[in-house]
């Protein structure tokens, strides 16, 4: 038996048993996997700076957070909120015809396959979002391996798997996969209930019509990228133009610009200063080296189509030799923009953006509406302006996160953050891949129709027990007491908690 079969083949046998771990023993799961990353972090982190060239502070952030993530997603599933369980008792009177006894409930949707990223080797890698909530919605994990960082792939699945057994995980509830043929396979594999992925468009588009394309279609939840707009209007440079040009500049050079809420497009006004301003806090900026020969490639591809195009002026020209990068501002107009846009709003995964300047305030609400899905959009902007008004109505159809007066590299994992958006920016407007919320791409609602309590699903059988007797365990709406959780998993504590923008840029 190859490897593949044996891990499709354990998750498959793992599906049931995961499924009906209550809550909060799937909550004790995901604490055991974060408490164990934790201490291994002296371990991990090195390994993480060595394969993926980022700095320290950077990477520790980025473990920290990825262990609140596994912990906040538990508290989730211990309250039992993802359940959403609405009960209908029978109902003779009920005005579409007798009514008879409804319970609904979201179940597990089975093995999952991820995908893990590159720019993200712990939050969004081997135990990061996609692979908490699909633990913490009961679904078994098959990791494919992100070629940037094999080394600590493989020893972050150690520690993980060593911790989840230790918890009493059933067998095979996570394993990993290393070949791209390996993915491809498995999402293929009639065992696997839905894939999660975050990468290039290429990528992921590939993967979204494999996972279409077979016999039983599933859900593929694909996050692919954004260029991310920022308009600046005439108020808000009026106000405060000198913090908008180094906020930008220092916006879309973090972390090497290797983020998917860089934002890549900034529209101003025509007479600002922004370009000198901009590349006055630029200048003596040194390269970063990217995070892999393919991302260092594609950057170079992207930025040199860009920066030859006949509409666009170089106004920073940042070398770029081998992984190395340094910023690189490109200037062109809105009607230029609007001439071609096929090749003139495309991303430039690293530290490249363009300057896009207007003339006329009116054009750029329609300029919003020509955008294709966005993951962001951010108005830089005073309350009273029209333009920012009809800004924030059209970019609410073109984005999944509106930003007033930020940037959009920073993303917080809390119950109300929605990192998602209108396709390319993923393969699923309706969900999002960061915070609580993300646990529901793994699971599907059933309704049970006058089905004995004795015979329902578990979380619906306790809430169904009229003794109230183990009701807490996965009730949806809040216990009496508060949640089961400690103070430092309290949800209400990300907003207080702000980690360095680099940990949570995205
Ligand atoms: P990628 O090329 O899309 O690959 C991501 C993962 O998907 C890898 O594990 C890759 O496997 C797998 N994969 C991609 N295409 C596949 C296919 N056709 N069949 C099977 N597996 C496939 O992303 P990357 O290497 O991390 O970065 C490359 C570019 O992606 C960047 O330059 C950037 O443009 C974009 N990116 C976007 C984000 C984002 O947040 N949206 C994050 C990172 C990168 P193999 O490598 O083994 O083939």
């Amino acid at each position: 038996m190859t490897d593949l079969e044996q891990s499709l083949a354990a998750a498959a046998t793992a599906a049931r048993p995961l499924a009906d771990l209550t809550g909060p023993d799937r909550a004790a799961l995901l604490d055991a996997a974060a408490d164990a990353l934790d201490a291994a972090a002296a371990d991990l982190i090195p390994i993480a700076a060595d394969e993926t060239r980022l700095p320290l502070p950077r990477l520790t952030a980025e473990l920290a957070r990825t262990t609140f993530q596994l912990r906040l997603y538990g508290d989730e599933v211990r309250t039992g909120r993802h359940l959403a369980a609405r009960d209908d008792p029978a109902d003779p009177a009920w005005p579409t015809g007798p009514r008879p006894a409804l319970r609904r409930v979201n179940v597990p949707l089975g093995p999952v396959v991820v995908f893990a990223a590159s720019n993200f080797p712990f939050a969004f890698s081997v135990a990061g979002t996609d692979t908490a909530a699909a633990l913490a919605a009961g679904c078994p994990v098959l990791l494919k391996t992100n070629p940037g960082h094999p080394r600590l792939s493989q020893r972050t699945a150690d520690v993980l798997t060593a911790a989840l057994d230790a918890a009493g995980a059933p067998h095979g509830s996570f394993a990993l996969l290393h070949s791209e043929a390996d993915g491809r396979a498995a999402l293929l594999d009639p065992r696997v209930r839905a894939g999660a992925f975050t990468g290039s468009l290429r990528g992921g588009r590939a993967l979204f019509d494999l996972a279409a394309g077979r016999p039983e279609p599933i859900p593929f939840y694909g996050e692919l990228g954004s260029l991310n707009p920022t308009f600046v209007t005439r108020g808000a440079v009026a106000r405060r133009g000198a913090a908008v040009w180094t906020g930008f500049a220092d916006s879309f050079t973090l972390g090497g610009g290797q983020f998917c809420t860089k934002p890549g497009l900034l529209l101003v006004p025509a007479e600002a200063a922004a370009a000198a301003a901009i590349t006055a806090h630029l200048t003596g900026r040194a390269a970063t080296d990217l995070l892999t020969d393919r991302i260092a490639d594609g950057h170079r591809g992207v930025r040199h189509e860009l920066a030859t195009h006949p509409a666009v002026r170089v106004l920073v020209d940042g070398a770029s030799t081998g992984r190395a990068a340094a910023p690189t501002l490109l200037g062109t107009t809105l009607d230029a923009v609007l001439a071609d846009p096929g090749r003139l709003l495309v991303e430039c995964f690293g530290p490249t953006a363009l300057l896009v300047t207007y003339t006329d305030d009116t054009a750029l609400p329609a300029f919003a509406r020509r955008l294709e899905g966005q993951l962001t959009a951010t108005v830089h902007g005073e309350p009273d302006e029209p333009v920012a008004a009809a800004l924030l109505r059209e970019l609410t159809d073109r984005a999944g996160r509106i930003i007033w007066n930020g940037w959009p590299t920073g993303v917080s994992v809390t119950p109300a953050m929605h990192h998602g958006g209108p396709y390319p920016a993923t393969t699923a407007p309706l969900h999002t891949s960061v915070g609580p919320a993300a646990i529901t791409r793994f699971l599907r609602p059933v309704t049970f129709q006058d089905v004995p309590a004795a015979l329902l699903p578990s979380p619906l059988r306790r809430r169904a027990d009229p003794s109230g007797v183990a009701y807490a365990t996965d009730r949806t709406d809040p216990p009496p007491t508060g949640p089961a959780h400690t103070p430092h998993r309290d949800t209400s504590i990300t907003s207080a908690h702000t980690p360095p923008a680099e940990e949570t840029a995205r």
